[in-house]
């Protein structure tokens, strides 16, 4: 049985970064997939914001495109021993219409 998200995406989107440090937000863009650990954004100054607000200002440093679809998830890394790789849960954000 996978690990279950601690809320679903209506209060995680609520939630501060520095609440959800130890997860993991999937964005995927027309040209990549980046996974950013939060405890990283934290550090760089935006724990105090939502996740909602983040969002709101995440843009591709590559292709300057707005995210297609953004996924909170379980940062793997940090996840208990003999758990490296495992995919644990994932929350679907924002989806755009013409995403998959
Ligand atoms: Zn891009």
């Amino acid at each position: 049985m996978p690990d279950q998200p601690p809320a679903d995406r209506v209060v995680l989107l609520a939630c501060s970064v520095r609440s959800l440090r130890r997860h993991c937000v999937e964005v995927r863009c027309g040209c990549r997939t980046v996974h950013i650990p939060l405890r990283l954004m934290a550090a760089g100054g935006a724990a105090g914001l939502t996740l909602a607000e983040v969002l709101l200002r995440l843009q591709c440093e590559k292709c300057g495109q707005r995210p297609a679809s953004v996924a909170l998830e379980e940062d793997a890394a940090a996840g208990a021993p003999g758990r490296m790789g495992a995919t644990g849960w994932r929350v679907v954000l924002t989806q755009a219409a013409n995403a998959e």
